[in-house]
């Protein structure tokens, strides 16, 4: 059948399809530890379970407009404003369905064909893909492991050319953790200026935070950084909300219209009970919130205490989000079962093969000497897959 090239270039989501085998295997019976997908193993917090109980009781489960309930999209507006010092009108906000159709969205209203949009390595996984679906180009800048892989406005310069239309900046970072600092962001919209980019922002970590580390928003920098930045966020990672597919995006007027505009004909509004679970999520009580942050990082704690001791391995120390990257470069050309780890693909099949280790091949994120273990899995789970972890790498001869 002649289907569309463009749709066969697109790569398959590595982080769900190593997640979804994860689980997979867990139902026929085997005995998995998965590191896979960043969701976290908490519940939904009750009151924004009840929240959505209540709406559905009342019957909220009509269509609603495109860009969300307004009362969602205000409270969004507050959010943004205490926790981020961002002042958005409810016309400046759309609600889609996760953060991932935000960055599609934003993608679509921005890039015409041919247009380059400069990701940094590593880099999240959809980015490239989301970039080429809407006919952009994805221009991959290297970082250094000094610079805790975050871009500088050196490296940013040199792979700037007259079709560069937008920058990625994601901080936290998935799957480094890194956090930009605020020097480093004003910078980054000096050169956003210079150059008449688009900053796509995705804050989507930014509660996921340790050791006193702050996040701040780039938008949040300069009125010029303001007008010329899509925040995107969402509610997946900080409130345990994975499956209720809530995200959002924050922009100029301009933008927030096509994105809607977009919207309006691929899926219309997100659900209507998550509108309201949604609220309640962003306006009630935050005490759940706070104690799984706390667990987060006494998880990230131990798992960085524990790789530091299994033969000197070398990892990215997080500063946020819930991933640790560890590099497997010096296990390369090593056998197990007369098969030699080439690559962190090799790496992660080879784990999950022979220990039943579910881990996500830095490859996704443009990093091969790489694997990213997360850990918003419980402690158990932790402990037992890295004995899994150092028992398989004393098996590689
Ligand atoms: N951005 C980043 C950096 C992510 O890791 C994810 C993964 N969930 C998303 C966006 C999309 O999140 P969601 O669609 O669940 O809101
Ligand atoms: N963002 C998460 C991850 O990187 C979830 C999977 C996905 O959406 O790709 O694991």
């Amino acid at each position: 059948m002649n289907l569309s090239n463009k749709a066969k270039e697109i790569n398959p989501s590595i982080t769900l399809e190593i997640t979804a085998k994860a689980k997979e295997l867990k139902e026929l019976g085997v005995d998995v530890v998965s590191f896979g997908a960043g969701e976290p193993d908490f519940n939904t917090p009750e009151n924004i379970i009840e929240a959505a109980i209540k709406a559905m009781k009342d019957g909220k489960t009509k269509y609603t407009p495109t860009s969300g309930i307004l009362d969602l999209r205000k409270a969004i507006c507050k959010k943004l404003n205490k926790d981020n010092d961002l002042n958005y009108e409810p016309n400046q906000i759309v609600v889609s369905t996760g953060a991932k159709q935000s960055l599609a969205n934003a993608f679509t209203a921005i890039l015409n064909k041919g247009d380059e949009v400069i990701i940094a390595t590593p880099y999240w996984v959809s980015y490239p893909e989301l970039i080429k679906l809407s006919d952009g180009v994805p221009v991959i800048l290297k970082t250094i492991k000094e610079n805790d892989y975050k871009y500088t406005i050196n490296e940013l310069r040199s792979s700037i050319t007259r079709n560069t239309k937008a920058i990625v900046i994601n901080s936290p970072n998935n799957p480094t953790g890194s956090i930009y600092t605020k020097e480093e962001l004003f910078e980054i919209a000096e050169f956003a200026k210079e150059n008449n980019l688009i900053i796509i922002s995705d804050e989507i970590y930014e509660k996921l935070i340790y050791d006193n580390e702050k996040h701040i928003s780039i938008a949040s920098i300069s009125e010029d950084a303001y007008n010329r930045t899509i925040v995107i966020n969402g509610l997946s990672k900080a409130y345990a909300m994975t499956g209720w597919r809530i995200g959002y995006s924050a922009c100029n007027k301009e933008i927030a219209k096509l994105m809607s505009s977009v919207q309006s004909h691929v899926t219309s509004n997100i659900n209507s009970i998550s509108q309201y679970a949604a609220i309640e999520a962003l306006s009630g009580p935050k005490e759940s919130i706070n104690i799984m942050i706390k667990e987060f990082e006494k998880r990230r704690n131990y798992m960085i205490n524990r790789l530091k001791q299994i033969n000197d391995l070398s990892i990215i120390e997080p500063k946020g989000a819930f991933y640790i990257m560890i590099c497997i470069d010096k296990y390369y050309n090593k056998s197990i079962n007369n098969e030699k780890i080439k690559s962190s693909l090799d790496f992660s099949k080879s784990i999950l093969e022979e220990e039943k280790v579910a881990v996500i091949p830095g490859v996704a994120f443009g990093l091969d000497n790489y694997i990213r273990l997360s850990y918003a899995t419980s402690m158990e789970i932790i402990e037992e897959g890295l004995n899994r972890l150092e028992r398989y790498l004393k098996k590689l001869k």
